[in-house]
């Protein structure tokens, strides 16, 4: 009878079943990358993979609906909007009409947002949280989508789309007289809560990490924490380790265990400041794998060789986990555009 009484009041108060809701939101898209690129984390790096950390753990299917292997641009449009739409659409339904992003439905109540990417800026997967546009190809459009948004952080590469248009508007100038304090060299090392940061390099692409990137990709995840949780309202981040992509389509073993050590940092960063801060979601996740990637035996049996079986991305399931409130939500096996629901649906908007 006592235990029914209890039973009833927890009922009546919510707190047996209650979802545990996060206010911040942090997604982690390392594009391309599917088990076997996970998996060179455990066994490249020194010491344990941050992917270890994870507890709840998914798989999506990421078909689009012009083709069973999809793109970044239909993949991420997937994530941001909510939607199946078809390979090259930015933000755009199979229709080619605008849906909302999960970027633009935040930054409207007030959430503070920031994106990050090795590629241009301009580049599909963070593309598809501002933008909407038919094409991917569209660089110039999508930039100019950016300097209208209401985006409050992003570094990545891709000036010329700014300031060597063919309409010969110079964006990177107009972006500062909205308030936004623009660099085009380097990351700063202190940034204001007022204000607004756009890091935009020279070019094409940052280097690869087994170039010369160095530790760009941390340390603007981190510059992008200290600035977006100073936000009293909660924040989105995005952050893309663009060039495990690349490396599988370049078929390149050495580039690829180098981006994804470099993403496995990328975790720690953002792991280490979900624990402390605890009303953090993380879901980290790709949009496809790229490069049919295979762990086979090296010439010893201590040895491992990467193999590749395409140039192209494929269609296999893609791991995608998730840690802090709610993150039990992403268990099971969905599909890639159910990512975007089970957030709105976590912060209950
Ligand atoms: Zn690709």
């Amino acid at each position: 009878m006592k235990i029914l009484k209890i039973l009833t009041l927890l009922l009546a108060s919510g707190s047996l079943f209650a979802q545990e809701k996060p206010k911040n939101v942090i997604l982690l898209v390392g594009d391309g990358m599917g088990l076997s690129q996970i998996s060179t984390a455990f066994y490249y790096k020194d010491g344990p993979s941050n992917f270890e950390q994870f507890k709840n753990i998914g798989f999506i299917k990421t078909s689009s609906t012009s083709s069973k292997v999809t793109d970044s641009a239909a993949g991420a449009t997937a994530f941001a909007s909510g939607k199946k739409t078809y390979n090259g659409a930015i933000g755009v339904d199979a229709d080619t009409l605008s849906i909302p992003t999960i970027v633009e439905e935040l930054d409207a109540i007030n959430f503070k947002t920031g994106l990050i990417s090795l590629s241009t800026i301009t580049h599909a997967t963070p593309a598809c949280f501002y933008a909407h546009v038919k094409s991917r190809n569209m660089h110039e459009e999508i930039a100019e989508q950016l300097a209208h948004s209401q985006v409050d952080f992003f570094a990545g590469a891709g000036l010329q789309y700014f300031t060597q248009r063919s309409d010969k508007k110079n964006l990177f100038k107009e972006m500062k007289l909205k308030g936004y304090q623009m660099d085009s060299i380097g990351l700063a090392t202190s940034i204001e809560p007022g204000k607004k940061y756009g890091f935009i390099s020279e070019k094409e692409a940052l280097p690869a990490k087994h170039i010369s990137r160095g530790d760009f990709h941390p340390k603007a995840t981190q510059l992008a924490l200290d600035y977006l949780s100073q936000s009293k309202d909660g924040f989105f981040l995005m952050s893309e380790g663009s060039f495990i992509d690349w490396a599988g389509h370049q078929n390149n073993a050495e580039m690829l265990v180098a981006e994804q050590l470099d993403f496995d940092e990328v975790l720690g960063v953002v792991l280490d400041f979900a624990k402390k801060d605890k009303n953090t979601l993380v879901v980290v996740t790709a949009d496809h794998e790229t490069g049919g990637v295979a762990l086979t035996k090296g010439k010893t049996s201590d040895e491992l060789s990467l193999k590749f079986n395409t140039k192209s991305h494929t269609a296999a399931l893609i791991p995608i986990f998730a840690y802090g409130p709610g993150s039990e939500t992403f268990q099971g096996i969905y599909e890639n555009n159910e990512v975007y629901h089970k957030i709105k649906q976590l912060l209950a908007l």
